[in-house]
């Protein structure tokens, strides 16, 4: 009796997994197709605001994919199937092309992208990301990599070779989701970036006087290290003021502005700078 129960809860976790390896063979070809075509990919801006003045400095640049029948899948879950099946180089340059054409819209705004380790650690990443800055004729000034604690203490292939090299032309580099990877700070002392972003999780449970001890704690090694701070994912005006009295340099959430299409997005930063253009004079 217990062994034809066990036989059939084995039968139905085989034809469960069956199922998943079916679903994973065919996301995987559909997220190849999506990236041989680019009609699915797109890129979205999150506007980054300063807390000096509200004024908008840069737009994160993030991945889409529109699946034709699943609808938008997260990057939370196609950029790590990209890694694994290859394809995440294809995807940062089409994300990188696309950031270029937005800088040209908006010609003082900098603009932030995502980079994986695996990308990171690739042997000719420096001379793409170049190669691409030259042929738009943007300065490297206004780009900023966005790379992970993980990412950047990998240590995989070329990370220190590609960061200094995109660094000495100019290149920004920024620690992203800052406080969840492994011993941040000994880690971070290591290696050179301009930035750090505060992990939205710490954000979320700032009303806690332990996490707002992290949140310090954070921003004050930071600081001590000559590095611009932004906290990611704030979404009550509590939180902003706390970051703000703590000194945080830049802002980054729902409640400042959601991801938007390009069109949008370079609408909402001529808007905003216009505004800016405006006050000023208004001051005058
Ligand atoms: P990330 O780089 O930490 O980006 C911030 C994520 O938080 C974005 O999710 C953004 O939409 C979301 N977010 C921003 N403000 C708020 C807020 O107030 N509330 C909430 N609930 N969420 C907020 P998204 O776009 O889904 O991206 C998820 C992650 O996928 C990114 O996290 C990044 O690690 C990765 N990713 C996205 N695009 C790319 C890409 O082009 N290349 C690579 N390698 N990774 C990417
Ligand atoms: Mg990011
Ligand atoms: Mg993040
Ligand atoms: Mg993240």
């Amino acid at each position: 009796h217990a062994k034809a129960a066990g036989r059939n809860n084995y039968a139905i976790f085989g034809e469960h997994m069956d199922e998943l390896l079916r679903n994973r063979r065919r996301l995987e070809n559909d997220l190849r197709s999506a990236v041989s075509t680019r009609s699915q990919l797109e890129v979205f801006y999150q506007p980054v605001f300063s807390t000096s003045g509200g004024t908008l400095c840069s737009l994160e640049a993030l991945a889409r994919w529109k699946h034709p029948t699943l609808g938008y899948i997260s990057p939370d879950q196609f950029i790590p199937l990209a890694e694994e099946i290859g394809l995440i180089g294809e995807i940062g340059a089409f994300v990188l092309d696309d950031a270029c054409k937005t800088m040209i819209a908006l010609p003082d705004i900098t603009i932030a992208v995502n980079s994986s380790a695996v990308e990171l650690g690739s042997t000719d990443y420096a001379r793409r990301v170049l190669t691409t800055l030259n042929k738009w004729r943007i300065s490297p000034e206004r780009l900023e990599i966005e790379m992970t604690e993980t990412a950047a203490t990998d240590n995989a292939g070329d990370l220190e070779r590609t960061i200094a090299k995109l660094r000495t032309a100019g290149v920004r580099f920024a620690i992203d989701d800052f406080g969840t990877g492994y011993s941040s700070f000994s880690r971070v002392q290591k290696i050179e970036v301009d930035r750090v972003k505060i992990d939205k999780s710490f954000i979320d449970e700032m009303d806690r006087s332990d996490s707002r001890a992290l949140v310090i704690a954070m921003i004050d090694m930071a600081r001590a290290k000559g590095l611009k701070i932004t906290a990611e994912g704030v979404e009550t005006a509590e939180q902003r003021a706390a970051l703000e009295s703590l000194g945080c340099d830049d802002l980054q959430g729902f409640l400042l502005s959601r991801p938007l299409p390009r069109d949008a997005a370079v609408a909402f930063a001529s808007r905003a700078r216009l505004g800016a253009t405006e006050t000023k004079s208004g001051r005058a």
